[in-house]
């Protein structure tokens, strides 16, 4: 057996810099760094898993960072250690990116029972959301009992938080069509809650908003689904519906077969990286410029695509001549 990680035994006792250190090794991208991540992860999986991970989603400017902070300050409040993680493929360190920034959550991020980290920066949006998992697992291990993952709420985040979380919360608006709010279809059909915020501005709005959410979320929910989505108000300023928003998350938890749940998206999380590490392993062996010939064959019409992809797979580790 490898010797212990030196990290290994503070984070485990709930040392936030030792969750910090070990956190800035996973999102390392040199390849020793990758490794020593790899051993250390190992050794944190079997004390991982003991939380309840909650994926938030919703347009900039919806109130994401205002209501994580009072949910978070709520929980925080009764003793649960929160973790709060953002997925931002835009983001970068430095520069003053809106999911890296601290002060937005300024209570938050100075209580004993939290801790916030910014999304990795730099990379694709497959790096950033394979750092975040296994961040995950990092605060886990580190006795962090609630994690809040944040995404932008533009692209194609969304669907990556809600297959590394047990349940995603969509957050909207009162007195904008969903068009105007940017919500596509898919992401209502991957939320397992909807939330309007900023009900304190015009509550009879906030109302009517979640009446035409229920009956959204209704069409389009399965009759044989064993959650149906549940739309709730909320005001992330006053503090109104976090406690049911609480409440309605921990039903959730405690309807869903969250373990079967999370079987299944580990095995979706296998079957991607090995797709992904099958693909490098290729383009690795594989001369690029025959590649980029037969793609401009198939693309003026000379070659049919998958007589194409044949003559690649019948030569796959071809060379430059
Ligand atoms: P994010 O971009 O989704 O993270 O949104 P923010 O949390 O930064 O909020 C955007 C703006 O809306 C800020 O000025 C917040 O103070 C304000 N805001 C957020 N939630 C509420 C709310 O429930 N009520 C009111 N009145 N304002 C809110």
């Amino acid at each position: 057996m490898s010797p212990a990680h030196p990290l290994a035994a503070p984070l485990l006792a709930g040392n936030r810099r030792a969750l910090a250190k070990a956190i800035t090794l996973v999102e390392s991208h040199r390849p020793e760094h990758e490794r020593e991540a790899q051993a250390l992860l190992t050794e944190l999986l079997p004390h991982a898993g003991h939380s309840l991970r909650v994926g938030l989603t919703g347009v900039p400017g919806v109130g994401k960072s205002t209501l994580i902070e009072a949910l978070g300050m709520f929980l925080a409040e009764a003793g649960h250690k929160v973790a709060v993680l953002a997925v931002d493929p835009s983001s970068k360190r430095t520069g003053g990116s809106i999911m890296g920034d601290k002060t937005r959550m300024p209570q938050l991020t100075v209580h004993p029972n939290a801790f916030i980290r910014p999304s990795p920066s730099g990379g694709t949006l497959g790096g950033v959301a394979r750092r975040t998992r296994e961040t995950i697992t990092l605060c886990e291990a580190a006795g962090y009992d609630v994690l809040l993952v944040e995404t932008v709420g533009v692209g194609q985040s969304e669907t990556q938080v809600a297959g590394m979380t047990d349940l995603f919360v969509l957050l909207t608006l009162h007195g904008a069509g969903d068009e105007l709010q940017g919500i596509k279809r898919g992401i209502m059909e991957m939320s397992d809650l909807c939330v309007v915020n900023k009900a304190d501005t015009d509550p009879r709005a906030a109302i009517r908003a979640q009446t035409e959410l229920r009956s959204a979320l209704t069409l389009l929910t399965p009759h044989d689904a064993p959650w149906r989505p549940a739309a709730l108000r909320a005001s992330a300023v006053t503090g109104e519906g976090i406690p049911e928003l609480w409440a309605k998350i921990q039903e959730y938890a405690a309807t869903v077969d969250l373990a079967a749940k999370r079987r299944a998206q580990t095995a979706v999380w296998f079957d991607d990286l090995l797709r992904e590490a099958v693909w490098r392993a290729f383009l690795a062996g594989h001369d690029p410029a025959r590649l980029r010939e037969l793609r401009a064959q198939v693309e003026r019409g000379e070659k049919a695509a998958v007589a194409a992809v044949g003559e690649v797979m019948a030569h796959p580790t071809a060379q430059p001549t």
